[in-house]
């Protein structure tokens, strides 16, 4: 009897130990390998999709219903900004994780703020993107959307760590067939004609399409991104989506055709919000959801000079190539049910965050011989510690025009958009916004707080000595002909 007690007992005490070593993973888990791999990683960019141009962050007319039930279900980020407010820059500090002033990608003059199909350059050898360090990691790599980080053999996504691309090596408003005749440029942009613009079609090296159909990229993006996620299902996958829209000429499969109280841009973003829906339902049908940190946010502001087809800021001042709010701050929501719990997140981050918050999760290091912009935003992500940004440097192209700390802003030069008003303007002292009480940036506050100014330029004091200003790669060329 005794014996069989100490059987019993025995046997129980074995059981819970070894219950407690398999859940600290000493024994090897029976589940399959795939339980213990990495989360997969997927960014959803918009292009010139503005702050308020979606359901969640205030639109009164466009419909987003799977961005706001994304949002709902993950966390919104009223505080979250790119690198840079043009399409190049912006792209490379998301897949750097690093100023464009460090590598060089931003350009001086006029026309090469950002690459075009007649500018050699783009993203250095040298530098390490996410793609190649997560498939350092073991992941699958894929990009899905326009590129923009230069359309020579040596600067493209094959050649930088995807191992699938499917997309435009530029803006869909570049390789104009017309005439530059004004009157013609603007009627062709009210309705706009895939023909207009000889942009190719790519899938990895070659040529499928050109000119490409622009009614149909947002939904064979979307197809394509789907055949990604089922083909890579039962290994983590980084999949990168950089939407050719709702950058001017708008367009949409017929489907999406006056479908919009919006109008065309309505149309062409709400299309947008029907392939977020899709790509989270792949995620969703393979149970892949629980596993896959899900970021949908934009490469810049609104492109205002293009009236109701340039989307809207909200209640931010200015939009595209401006340092203002409204070209810099953009709606982003992260979505991973499960593990990111859900939350309305008015603390800081930025797009150069992803690249270090993303090689965290995939248990990587980001790499030491270079310094970096980027601040892992797990603690936010998870909800256990506060955001590591409280600073944020506006550049435009290699001058730093504003400086972010806390709640202030600090614009040292102020200007508008492609020779758009308000003219250039320096400010010595700057201009001082407090973004909490006045984020349209209306109310100079400089004279109040002469200490906040004070402690903003030692902030900048501190940057410069650290920063190696890089010349820029989009400058090597001859200037355009007119
Ligand atoms: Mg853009």
């Amino acid at each position: 009897m005794k014996r069989t007690w100490i059987f019993v007992v025995g046997t129980a005490v074995g059981v819970v130990m070894l219950l407690m070593v398999t859940r600290c993973g000493v024994v090897p888990d029976e589940t399959p390998m795939a339980e213990n791999r990495p989360p997969n990683v997927v960014v959803l960019f918009a292009d010139d999709l503005g702050y308020g141009d979606l359901g969640v962050y205030g639109n009164p007319a466009i419909r987003t219903p799977n961005l706001d039930e994304m949002a709902e279900e993950g966390q919104k980020w009223t505080n979250f900004y790119v690198g840079a407010s043009v399409c190049s820059p912006s792209r490379a500090a998301l897949l750097t994780g690093r100023l464009p002033v460090r590598s060089g990608m931003y350009g001086t003059q006029e026309r090469t703020r950002v690459l075009f199909p007649d500018t050699p350059g783009g993203i250095g050898a040298n530098e390490t993107t996410l793609a190649e360090a997560l498939r350092a990691r073991g992941y699958a790599t894929g990009i899905v959307g326009k590129w923009h980080l230069g359309h020579l053999p040596e600067h493209l996504p094959m050649v930088h760590g995807f191992d699938r691309w499917f997309g435009l090596p530029y803006s869909n408003d570049m390789q104009q067939t017309a005439e530059r005749d004004a009157p013609f440029l603007a009627s062709i942009f009210l309705r706009p004609r895939s023909e207009y613009w000889n942009v190719p079609l790519m899938r990895d090296e070659e040529i499928l399409e050109q000119p490409a159909d622009q009614t149909q990229l947002t939904r064979r993006y979307t197809e394509e991104a789907r055949a990604f996620i089922e083909v890579n299902r039962e290994q983590p996958f980084f999949l990168y989506v950089p939407y050719t829209m709702p950058h001017v000429p708008l367009f949409t499969d017929e489907a999406f055709v006056d479908v919009s109280a919006a109008g065309l841009y309505g149309d062409v973003v709400e299309e947008i919000d029907w392939s977020v829906g899709q790509i989270l339902d792949t995620l969703r049908e393979h149970e892949l959801d629980g596993r896959t940190m899900v970021l949908f946010t934009s490469d810049n502001g609104p492109w205002l000079v293009y009236q109701q087809q340039g989307g809207s800021a909200g209640p931010l001042r200015q939009g595209k190539a401006t340092t203002f709010e409204g070209g810099m701050r953009v709606p982003a929501i992260f979505w991973w049910p499960g593990t990111i719990p859900r939350a309305t997140v008015h603390e800081m981050g930025s797009t150069l965050d992803v690249f270090t918050t993303a090689i965290t999760l995939a248990d990587g290091e980001a790499p030491a011989d270079r310094p970096v912009d980027s601040l892992d935003l797990t603690p936010v992500l998870f909800q256990t510690g506060a955001s590591p940004r409280n600073t944020m440097f506006y550049y435009r192209a290699d001058e730093l025009h504003a400086v972010r700390k806390g709640l202030f802003k600090a614009h040292f030069i102020t200007e508008g958009s492609y020779g758009e008003p308000p003219a250039r303007e320096e400010h010595d002292p700057p201009l001082l916004y407090h973004l909490g009480e006045d984020p349209a940036e209306q109310f100079d506050v400089g004279p109040q707080y002469p200490d906040v100014i004070a402690d903003i330029l030692a902030e900048v004091k501190v940057h410069r000595q650290g920063l190696d200003v890089a010349p820029s790669v989009f400058d090597l060329r001859s200037p355009p002909e007119q």
